[in-house]
C-alpha cells in the first residue's frame, strides 16, 4: 500500500466516515477554515481553500493508511491507533471522543483482579492490546476477536469477561456488566505519517497545526470587556489572569474607562465576581472563533 515518491503537494488526511469522531472531526476543519462539501457522500473530497484532501474511511483504517503514507494526517482513537501498534507520530491528543478500553465482569460474578483470569475467555474487538495487558500482568487468557456487541458475550456464554471502549458506563449497566480495571485512557488524536514528506507537504502540516492550536486555544478562552472607573484600573489588572496587558479605551463618560482582554475561560466566574467587587460593570464575556499568539 505504500505510496512510493511523494511528489504531490496535496495534503491527504483521514477521517472517519461515519461514526462518533465524523462530526467533531468535521466542525473542527471548519472551524480551521477547511470545508468541503459532500462529505458524506465520496470517498474522497477536496477542501474548497486549503491544499487538502479528506478521504473518508472506516475508523479501523486510518492508523494503516497513514502508516503507510497513503494519508499524510489522520484524525483517530488513540485506542485504533494503539490496537493497530501503528508506526505514525502523535502530533495533538485533541480532547474529543474520550473513552477507555476496560476490562468488565458480570456484575455478580467472582472474577475481581488480574489473577482470577488464568484460563478465562475474555470478547474483545481489541484482541492486541486486551492480549498484551493480561501478558504483562502474566496471566493466560483466551481471547476472542468479536466485531460487534461485545458487551452480551457474558450473557450468550461465549466469554467469562469483556475487553471493551468505555465512556459513560451505560452500556455496560444495562447488560449486568461491572468495570474492573482499564487498559487504556482513550481521545481522539492527529496522527503524521512517518514516510518521508515533501518539503511543500512540511509546510503545509505546519500551517495546519498553527491553525488547530489557535482554535482550541480559543475554545479554551473568552474575550471580555468591562467598564470601569479609571481609579480601579490597577485593582482590575491585578484580577485578570491576562494573557496579556489588556486594553483600556475612555469613555464619554469622564473617570469612566472600557477594559478588553482574553481570560482561561476556567477564571471567568472567579474573575467576574472580583472584578464587580473592584467597581467593574457591564461585563460582557464573548467567545472566540480562533487565535494565534
Ligand atoms: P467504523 O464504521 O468507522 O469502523 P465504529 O463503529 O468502529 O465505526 P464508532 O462507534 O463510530 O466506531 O467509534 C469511533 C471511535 O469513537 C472509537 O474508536 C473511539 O475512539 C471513540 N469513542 C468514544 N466513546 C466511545 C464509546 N463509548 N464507544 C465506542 N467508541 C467510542
Ligand atoms: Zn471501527
Amino acid at each position: 500500500m505504500t505510496r512510493s515518491k511523494d511528489s504531490s503537494t496535496s495534503l491527504r488526511i483521514a477521517i472517519q466516515k461515519s461514526g462518533r469522531l465524523t462530526d467533531k472531526t468535521v466542525n473542527l476543519l471548519h472551524g480551521i477554515g477547511i470545508d468541503f462539501d459532500n462529505y458524506k457522500r465520496n470517498l474522497m473530497v477536496k477542501a474548497r481553500d486549503f491544499d487538502v484532501e479528506l478521504l473518508l474511511l472506516r475508523d479501523d483504517d486510518i492508523p494503516e493508511y497513514v502508516q503507510d503514507g497513503i494519508c499524510d494526517l489522520g484524525f483517530v482513537g488513540a485506542n485504533e491507533r494503539a490496537e493497530k501498534d501503528a508506526d505514525v507520530t502523535v502530533l495533538r491528543g485533541l480532547n474529543y471522543g474520550k473513552c477507555r478500553l476496560s476490562i468488565a465482569v458480570p456484575k455478580d460474578g467472582n472474577l475481581n483482579e488480574a489473577k482470577d483470569f488464568d484460563g478465562k475467555t475474555i470478547a474483545t474487538s481489541y484482541p492486541f492490546l486486551t492480549q498484551k495487558y493480561f501478558k504483562e500482568q502474566g496471566v493466560d487468557v483466551k481471547v476472542v476477536e468479536i466485531s460487534g456487541a461485545v458487551e452480551i458475550t457474558p450473557q450468550l456464554g461465549v466469554a467469562d469477561a469483556i475487553s471493551d471502549l468505555v465512556s459513560t458506563g451505560g452500556t455496560l449497566k444495562a447488560n449486568g456488566l461491572k468495570e474492573l480495571f482499564t487498559i487504556l485512557e482513550s481521545e481522539t488524536e492527529l496522527v503524521q505519517t512517518n514516510m518521508e514528506l515533501s518539503e511543500g507537504k512540511k509546510e503545509l502540516i505546519e500551517k495546519f497545526l498553527m491553525r488547530i492550536d489557535g482554535y482550541q486555544q480559543a475554545g479554551k478562552s473568552r474575550y471580555i470587556m468591562m467598564n470601569a472607573p479609571e481609579s480601579a484600573i490597577e485593582t482590575v489588572k491585578a484580577i485578570i489572569p491576562s494573557m496579556k496587558s489588556p486594553t483600556i479605551v475612555p469613555l464619554a463618560e469622564t473617570g469612566m474607562v472600557a477594559i478588553h482582554t482574553v481570560i482561561p475561560i476556567t477564571k471567568f466566574w472567579n474573575v467576574m465576581e472580583e472584578l464587580k467587587e473592584a467597581g467593574a460593570s457591564d461585563i460582557v464575556m464573548l467567545p472566540i472563533e480562533s487565535m494565534i499568539l
